[in-house]
């Protein structure tokens, strides 16, 4: 059976798994744009793994914002704003930041055994063309520019690097005291908190502007849905979202309008994509728990479910517009469902 009902809808699903790997001695990254996955015009994400000690280096990114989520071990960042205001952090498992769109920032991974955490993107072109690193900058730069700017002489710039260097070993420990000027802080500890919604089925963690709010573009959230529970059939007015599985095995539905729409099946290291507005349900269809990372492009979140609607409607309107006697209607759930269970 093929995945989309109609041919001309898009792909609302990506293997990022299987993307090249940007490799570096001191770390990896992939990702999955605009470019490889066309649905994702308004989100894009990067999943980067760095060795003790590899430093991202000094960038910015001109046309979005950033957030984190910490998969495993541990992160320290550094940014500064345009007021020069700066906050240096350190992050855990479950940790997540936000870097407004063009504040320079670095990511320096401190775990002996490594560190692994996914980058998401309020814009899918982020990468081609609008990431700026420090050592292309000034490697673009004439020299005696950068010896003036730097009060240096262009001999003690000899070991500068000629071109990006995109991750480096970090020389020396800064001392792990966070410190901070900014006004608000670019961490929030999601993991740590008590979940948003909290069912039988399974649980949501939500970080919008209201819990986070630096996180004026991005809401972001982790799902954890039991073997056989579904997060049930729903649409956001505001935003688009993008997932990304980090355990189990699920099936996404879509639906475009107008008999248009899509069922796949995503696994671990999938990425998968709902326009704002589209119609969708996320089921576990696994034998474990699974869990998602999933990001909308607002900082405000916004949703409706179907329980919610057709509980919210006169029984008349409902059972003549479904063409379902009295006595089923009355059946329906009577406010919103938000996760069902899978046990029966
Ligand atoms: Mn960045
Ligand atoms: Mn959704």
């Amino acid at each position: 059976m093929p995945s989309n009902s109609d041919n001309t809808l898009p792909e609302f699903k990506f293997n990022l798994n299987n993307q090249s790997v940007r490799e570096l001695p001191y770390g990896w990254a992939k990702q999955a744009t605009v470019i490889d996955f066309p649905v994702s015009k308004n989100i894009a994400g990067v999943l980067m793994y760095l060795k003790p000690g590899g430093l991202r280096e000094l960038h910015w990114h001109a046309n979005a914002a950033e957030w984190g989520y910490v998969i495993s071990g541990n992160v320290r960042t550094t940014i500064v704003d345009p007021e020069g205001r700066f906050e240096y952090n350190e992050f855990k498992e479950g940790d997540i930041w936000y870097f407004p769109r063009g504040h320079g920032h670095s990511i320096e991974g401190l775990s002996p055994e490594g560190t692994t955490f996914m980058l998401v993107f309020d814009n899918g072109s982020f990468s081609e063309f609008a990431t700026f690193s420090l050592t292309d900058w000034l490697s673009q730069t004439p020299k005696e520019i950068v010896a003036k700017n730097l009060g240096l002489s262009q001999e003690e710039l000899n070991s500068l690097p000629d071109k990006e260097v995109y991750i480096v070993p970090a020389s020396e420990n800064i001392g792990d005291k966070s410190e901070n000027s900014s006004p608000l802080t670019h961490k929030y500890e999601l993991m740590s908190q008590s979940p948003t919604h909290d069912h039988d089925g399974g649980k949501l963690w939500i970080s919008s502007s209201v819990e986070f709010p630096i996180s004026e573009t991005i809401t972001g959230a982790i799902l954890q849905l039991n073997p056989g529970s579904l997060r049930e059939l729903h649409w956001h007015p505001n935003a688009d979202e993008w997932i990304y599985i980090l355990s189990g095995k699920i099936r996404l539905t879509v639906f475009a309008s107008s008999a248009k729409s899509s069922v796949v099946e995503l696994e671990k290291g999938e990425v998968g994509y709902t326009p704002m507005g589209y119609g969708h349900s996320i089921e576990n269809i696994g034998e474990e728990v699974c869990k998602i990372i999933v990001v909308f492009n607002s900082g405000v979140y916004e949703e409706i479910s179907l329980t919610s609607w057709l509980s919210s409607n006169p029984e008349s309107i409902v059972s003549g517009n479904l063409n379902l006697p009295p006595e089923i209607v009355k059946k329906l759930p009577k406010k919103e469902k938000f996760i069902i269970s899978g046990k029966k």
